[in-house]
């Protein structure tokens, strides 16, 4: 089976092509979202999704979240003594959801196309293929996270239509321009921002109410006990979510014996997010420049990640395009509608059988040069070989000649970016060739640039006067794992336990339980502590239909519990 993943920074999707439609396949919760966060639990067994989100704050230090933002960086992540780079971090996500497919599709899942921001650049992408690995699941392709969502929404319309898909997610944005006609889903230009998402508006309202309680406490806001500090981060998530449907979000911390009121409005908060919402109106422009279309000239806005229910974002939209956003699929499932449908294409499955999808380099790929300043060379210059939003799959070749006397080698250097200076840009790799000996200008190198359709860029060098050709799909990237290091990395990691997915929502209960323990003080610790030896009883009598029911009375007293951040 193949199955379609979105495996976002907050939150992971998996998703499936079959009776002529997408489905988006529920976790071991029943969720449709699952997020994107690992932990090791007190045994060093690993445990995903909302079981590890709940001990984000209760055990910081056994749990990662935002991983995401890591990818393709050599960055590890300490979780305990054990130490994880977040490829494998991404693949434990991967697996959960692969069983979590597997138990609801009842075949098994060796196959998966995988979404990633159109954004990403070389070493991300290598990185997400290898999760795809560790995790033992074949990619079959990445898609960019837009076009998935253009995809899922080109099938929507009957006829002629060009829209922007705004995609705000937990960490990042994106942008693409799309024009679907005659049955062709067709990439414009896509545009982006890797650092910018949901996570920095829940930021702003982190500060105040930071501020707020260091006023109460008579402390500094930078000097919260870490504790403290955990829960502000947690209310303000809350208190965003409540911005979503109200004009006020009015929450209520415990420290000790005191009681803190974090309060805050909708007009504060826009006011806190103008920063932010500037930093959104840059991508827009370029993708319209770059597309050279005007706001006038789109038919639609289509909104796509969590963070577009905030209303501040759907004013925004609206101020921008003078028109009401469009969200007709579920704002958070439209990228794994998206990859379902685009393993239905890959089948030719036979409701899907017309329609072609084509797609863009969202950056600009080429290597260093020096340019002759005088009678002199000056090093560190960029030359563009594949500029950004051509369509892929792309091939394209440029020559370059030796600028010393008896120069024996070329190196070319290959970079990704946007800047005259290759200082400025990402460096993606190098290669270099053996030239024969000659006079400056009279030997010369062809540098062909493959830019396949997942977004993976493979480099040939010809020596024009020997015709000797080399070349390199950029596998030694700084920062990505050699095909050794993953083999390795594969056989630690299939030593590591990893938490059964049955229990699943009981440790997610349990975990919750523990959380809300300590937050409340008094009576409430109490009551928790006795619903805990309740339920840890009922678990050890291993009756499944005990379980279920002690589950679903135990998740609603949470609830309760929850809400009322007074309770006593
Ligand atoms: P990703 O694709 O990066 O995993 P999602 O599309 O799942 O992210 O969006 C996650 C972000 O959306 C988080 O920052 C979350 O706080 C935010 N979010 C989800 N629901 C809402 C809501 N109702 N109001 C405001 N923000 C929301
Ligand atoms: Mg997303």
């Amino acid at each position: 089976m193949i199955v379609g993943i979105d495996l976002g920074t907050t939150n992971s999707l998996v998703s499936v092509f079959r009776d002529d439609s997408f489905e988006v396949i529920p976790n071991s919760l029943g969720d449709f979202l699952t997020p994107s966060v690992v932990g090791l639990d007190d045994e060093g067994q690993v445990l995903t999704g909302a079981a590890a989100k709940e001990r984000l704050l209760t055990h910081p230090e056994l749990t990662a979240a935002n991983f995401k933002r890591l990818m393709g960086s050599s960055s590890e992540i300490k979780l305990g003594k054990k130490k994880f780079r977040p490829e494998e971090l991404s693949s434990f996500i991967l697996r959960a959801l692969r069983l979590d497919a597997e138990a609801f599709l009842g075949d098994q899942v060796e196959e998966a196309i995988i979404t990633v921001p159109a954004y990403f650049n070389d070493s991300q992408r290598k990185a997400t293929k290898i999760a795809g690995e560790l995790a033992g699941i074949r990619v079959a392709r990445l898609l960019n996270e837009p076009t998935s969502a253009a995809l899922a929404y080109g099938l929507h319309h009957e006829k002629e239509c060009r829209y922007l898909v705004f995609d705000l997610g937990g960490g990042t944005f994106d942008v693409s321009i799309v024009e679907y006609f005659d049955q062709l889903v067709e990439v414009h230009a896509s545009a982006g921002n890797n650092f910018l998402g949901g996570e920095d508006f829940t930021e702003v309202i982190y500060q105040h109410f930071a501020r707020l309680c260091a006023q109460v406490l008579g402390r500094d806001a930078e000097a919260l006990p870490p504790v403290l500090d955990k829960m502000l981060k947690f209310r303000a998530e809350q208190a965003k979510l409540l911005l979503s449907t109200q004009d006020q979000a009015a929450l209520q911390q415990k420290w000790h014996d005191q009681v803190i009121d974090l309060t805050v409005t909708q007009d504060q908060f826009e006011n806190w997010a103008g920063e932010l919402v500037m930093k959104i109106e840059t991508p827009i422009r370029q993708a319209l420049r770059d597309s050279k279309m005007r706001a006038g000239d789109l038919d639609e806005i289509v909104l796509v990640g969590g963070a577009t229910r905030m209303p501040l974002i759907r004013k925004l939209v609206t101020r921008l395009f003078r028109r009401f956003p469009s969200v007709q699929i579920d704002a958070d499932k439209v990228v794994a509608a998206g990859a379902a449908i685009q393993t239905g294409l890959m089948q030719k499955h036979a409701a899907l059988e017309d329609v072609v999808m084509t797609d863009v380099s969202p950056y600009t790929l080429g290597v260093e040069i020096s340019r002759q300043v005088g009678d002199r060379y000056a090093d560190g210059h960029f030359m563009p070989i594949i500029e950004r939003n051509s369509f892929i799959p792309v091939s394209r070749v440029e020559t370059v000649c030796t600028v010393s006397d008896y120069q024996p080698k070329i190196e070319v250097r290959i970079y990704q970016g946007e800047n005259p200076m290759v200082k400025d840009n990402i460096f993606l790799g190098s290669l270099t060739v053996d030239v024969p000996r000659k006079k400056r200008g009279e030997e010369e190198i062809d540098i062909r640039f493959t830019y396949d359709i997942n977004g993976l860029l493979e480099v040939e060098v010809e020596v024009k006067s020997t015709g000797k050709k080399s070349s390199i799909l950029i596998e030694e990237n700084p920062g990505v794992l050699s095909k050794e290091e993953i083999a390795s990395r594969f056989k630690q990691l299939e030593k590591l336990k990893i938490h059964p997915r049955d229990q699943i929502p009981n440790q997610a209960l349990i975990n919750k339980a523990n959380r809300l323990y300590q937050e409340n003080l008094g009576a409430t610790r109490d009551y928790i502590s006795e619903l805990l030896a309740n339920f840890d009883a009922i678990l050890s009598r291993q009756d499944e239909r005990e379980i279920r029911e002690a589950r679903e009375q135990l998740g609603e007293i949470l609830n309760q519990i929850e809400e009322d951040p007074l309770a006593q």
